[in-house]
């Protein structure tokens, strides 16, 4: 009780001098969703897919960011998350350090050092530049070894997503970060061909997940974890600490839908990252401590949905094989989502969670 009425005092006499925003948002959880590669046409053309129906009508704010780099118009993925992750522009390529190459601090970390329990999942390798960009540190996104090399010490609780071989058959050296991981106390599990939802894991120790030796299945051809795989994840994280979490979920498809040129690859993946969406959204509604920002890092294929379309048959169009320079919906949900109204830069959702929460 004591306690309660010193917090109590202690949120009034910070939020008199401006900080917290204001003394009633009280964030507990972040979940970052992003869809990689998606711009409004393609979650329109999900939505349509789906039956004129998205998960993302339910946040009630919606802004837009600037998705550029630092030294490119358009930004690649590991620019974006770099954005995301440390608040920094970056040039693209780079994987958790600034334009000069030096390594930034990201959410993940953060939150981490804060005492929180931290998540990744992804429907590419999990060393991908999206996830990367949360935990890793290195110059080029390619790195994939020296990337996963940062995984067995950094303290993350809970990561899902392909790459094994990138842990345990490495070309660079003879670790093998599986063993090292488990000998972190991780217990790690990787079953190629079942669904991630019939692995039973303890809730006393971090949890490894690797859903491919490389890169995962499209949804089409049979991969479905991106769903369990959140939902289970959300329910570990939240017995891990008393502090709270954050977790990144990353549809990390939506993009090679796009670059592909395939309108049916991008718009299957789409409602895959709405179920889950909706999912993520059932479990932040009922914790109301959750905040949960939805977003893409960049728009990819120029698509457009063309005249001719129904609801049941996209003509979805195609003006290059690789990523725009739209600005991209960011949609917030729960405690502090007024505060993603509006249009700013990428950076400022790593600036915007932090003002929001007690992490630093
Ligand atoms: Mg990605
Ligand atoms: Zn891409």
């Amino acid at each position: 009780m004591k306690r309660i009425i010193f917090g109590l005092l202690f949120g009034i006499s910070l939020s008199a001098f401006g900080q917290p925003s204001s003394p009633e948002v009280k964030v507990k959880n972040v979940i970052l969703m992003i869809a990689d590669g998606t711009g409004i046409s393609q979650i329109t053309a999900g939505m349509y897919a789906n039956g004129d129906a998205t998960n993302y009508e339910r946040c009630p704010y919606i802004g837009l960011h600037k998705q550029h780099s630092s030294d490119n118009l358009i930004t690649d993925s590991a620019a974006g998350a770099t954005a995301f992750a440390c608040g920094k522009k970056t040039y693209n390529g780079a994987i958790g350090v600034d334009a000069e190459g030096k390594p930034c601090s990201t959410l993940l970390e953060i939150a981490e050092v804060a005492g929180l329990a931290t998540g990744l999942i992804a429907t590419s390798t999990i060393v991908h530049a999206t996830p990367a960009s949360f935990i890793a540190h290195v110059a080029q996104r390619k790195q994939y070894e020296d990337i996963a090399a940062h995984f067995p010490s950094s303290g993350i609780d809970y990561f899902v997503g392909g790459g094994k071989k990138y842990f345990d058959r490495r070309e660079s050296d003879d670790r093998n970060l599986v063993t090292e991981l488990e000998n972190e106390g991780y217990q790690v599990g990787s079953y190629f061909d079942q669904e991630f939802g019939k692995w039973e894991f303890s809730s006393e120790q971090a949890v490894a997940f690797f859903t491919s030796d490389s890169d995962p299945l499209p949804y089409t051809q049979g991969r479905t974890y991106l769903q369990s795989a959140s939902e289970k994840g959300m329910k570990f994280l939240k017995e891990r600490s008393e502090k709270g979490f954050f977790l990144m979920i990353e549809g990390s498809q939506v993009d090679w839908g796009g670059h592909a040129n395939q309108s049916e690859y991008l718009i299957e993946e789409m409602k895959d990252f709405d179920r889950t969406l909706g999912a993520v959204l059932d479990f932040a509604e009922k914790e109301g401590n959750t905040l949960v920002i939805v977003t893409g890092d960049h728009e990819c294929g120029g698509y457009a949905i063309n005249y001719g379309s129904t609801r049941d048959s996209i003509a979805g169009a195609f003006t290059s094989d690789y990523h725009t320079a739209d600005m991209i919906p960011v949609f917030a949900f729960g405690p502090g989502s007024e505060h993603f109204a509006g249009i700013y830069q990428n950076t400022a959702i790593f600036d915007k969670v932090l003002s929001l929460t007690q992490w630093k």
